[in-house]
């Protein structure tokens, strides 16, 4: 069943995100996170359009991203 995996998917994650030197940066706008602020939302430029989505939490997305790709990995083994 698919009911437990996290409303993002890495694909999609991809569409919004990249990883650029060891910060996180915004496709739309270009704004940069460390991982170190991860516990605060992602703070766009005033006109990005992803903003507009609400507050997001990109290392942490990506974290339940990597981490149900490992749940499914090891499922695969059994
Ligand atoms: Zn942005």
């Amino acid at each position: 069943m698919s009911s437990k995996r996290p409303p993002f998917t890495m694909d999609g994650w991809n569409k919004d995100w990249i990883i650029h030197g060891h910060k996180l940066v915004c496709r739309s706008c270009g704004a940069g996170q460390c991982p170190a602020v991860d516990e605060q939302p992602f703070r766009h430029t005033p006109t990005c359009e992803i903003s507009n989505a609400g507050a997001r939490y990109p290392w942490r997305e990506l974290n339940d991203i990597l981490k149900e790709g490992l749940a499914d990995a090891r499922r695969m083994l059994h």
